[in-house]
């Protein structure tokens, strides 16, 4: 039974409040199994002890080297792969280990630990087969996502192209049904794994005079078909080992059931896949955080200036502490949107939006903060901090600009107080 002070305040919010008497607020009717816990299940415990284990062994140690020569992490995804930490968020059906989200944000979080840039490598494919995981038929599950699980390959998410971002429907890439085959023409750019992927999903423009979010349709296009070129490596500031390319699509030959759902469905899949990626990138960021913590407080044990402990100076210390309220925050919000995505709460991509916006924010703070504690150290190649502050500026734009978040989240908040 309600308290008075609980039922008191039930009352006056539904009074004065327009967003607490409509259920489109709150989540509660949605497909939550239990309440709010922090506690991990102890698949999922054991899960994140894997790819905590995973991280130390295989990763940690590479990171530094990898970020240097920009090489491909080829051996640690292969070994992802033999210990199931690849395409984690691929059904069972399918020969994937099937996780939800929340425990796949486990995995990412623990991968990016180690280094991000090998763990967007492997991020990038959960990207990928998320518009087939959410619009493929069965047949094109088996075949595609089933490769995936078969071997240790890659695919890529085509969607951005070098005049469209932020502004998706704006793509001009086109593809024009000829008979059962479709013939895609057009270029994309900032592709993750587009050096190195077995297939790529595709979204173009079918219907050029229509409205711009029902003109688009998603494919799944093989990487090996006449027609389409690699570009050279693009250079980035941080996140050096994973392979981003301009790839170029000219008269390329599709059948027609490489075709996503339907002509038009494909803004929804693809702005759909983000609803699964937003917080698994989200928990990337946090794992940056988490790092650039451990790295910054450790240091601040070690280093000594007149005569104690940086550690010892309160300036030093509240830094560390917003450090760490960012990475518990974020987790929270992580966690928060995962589980909403598990529920089909229906605002998933609203709480993705949040997660993604802090966590992306917490790891540039907490990078620059890292590098602070350092002091000149932290500007120096030899020590860990100015790596993690080049890689954690890409959190803020790639799977839509802070900015892009801001506004999906604005538009929620317009219509919840109309
Ligand atoms: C390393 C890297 C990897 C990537 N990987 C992939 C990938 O695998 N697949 C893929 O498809 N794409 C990928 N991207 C592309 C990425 O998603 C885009 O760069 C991002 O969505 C922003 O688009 P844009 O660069 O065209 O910036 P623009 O859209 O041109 O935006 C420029 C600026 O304007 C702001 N802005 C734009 N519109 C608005 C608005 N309405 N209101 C307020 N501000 C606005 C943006 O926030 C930004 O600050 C990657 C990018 C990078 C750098």
């Amino acid at each position: 039974m309600l308290s008075r002070i609980a039922q008191r305040t039930t009352r006056t919010l539904t009074r004065s409040s327009p967003a607490a008497s409509t259920s489109r607020a709150y989540a509660s009717d949605a497909g939550y199994t239990g309440g709010p816990t922090f506690e991990l299940t102890e698949e999922q415990a054991s899960i994140r002890e894997l790819a905590r284990s995973f991280t130390a062994n295989e990763i940690v140690p590479v990171a530094a080297e990898h970020d240097r020569t920009m090489k491909y992490p080829w051996e640690v995804i292969k070994k992802a792969h033999a210990e199931g930490l690849l395409n984690v968020h691929v059904p069972e059906e399918y020969g994937g280990a099937g996780l939800s989200v929340m425990s796949s944000s486990l995995v990412s979080e623990e991968l990016a630990y180690g280094c991000t840039g090998i763990q967007t490598a492997i991020e990038a494919n959960g990207l990928a087969s998320a518009p087939v995981i959410i619009g493929g038929n069965d047949a094109q599950k088996r075949k595609y996502l089933g490769r995936l699980t078969e071997e240790p390959l890659m695919c890529a998410y085509g969607v951005s192209e070098p005049g469209a971002g932020s502004d998706v429907a704006s793509i001009t890439t086109k593809a024009t049904l000829e008979g059962d085959k479709y013939v895609i023409n057009g270029s994309k750019c900032w592709i993750t794994n587009g050096g190195v992927a077995n297939w790529y999903f595709v979204l173009a423009k079918t219907d050029p005079a229509g409205k711009p979010h029902k003109s688009l349709s998603g494919f799944i296009v093989d990487a090996d078909t006449p027609g389409i070129t690699v570009e050279s490596k693009l250079i980035n500031m941080g996140q050096r080992c994973s392979d981003t390319r301009i790839i170029n699509f000219e008269n390329v030959v599709v059948p027609k059931e490489n075709l996503l759902g339907k002509e038009g469905d494909g803004f929804k899949i693809a702005m759909g896949a983000f609803d699964i990626t937003r917080p698994l990138v989200a928990s990337g960021a946090v794992g940056l955080a988490q790092r650039a913590l451990a790295e910054a407080a450790k240091y601040a044990h070690e280093r000594k200036t007149f005569g104690v402990p940086i550690i010892q100076h309160q300036a030093i210390g509240t830094m560390l502490a917003e450090m760490a309220i960012g990475v518990e925050n974020s987790r929270n919000a992580v966690w928060r949107a995962s589980c909403a995505k598990d529920a089909n709460d229906p605002r998933t991509t609203y709480l993705a939006s949040i997660a993604k916006a802090y966590a992306s924010a917490t790891a540039v703070a907490n990078a620059d903060k890292c590098v602070q504690i350092f002091g000149g150290a932290g500007y120096n190649t030899e020590y860990p901090a100015e790596k993690l502050y080049r890689d954690s500026k890409i959190f803020t734009l790639y799977e839509g600009t802070t900015q892009i978040q801001n506004l999906i989240i604005s538009r929620v908040v317009a219509n919840d107080y109309a």
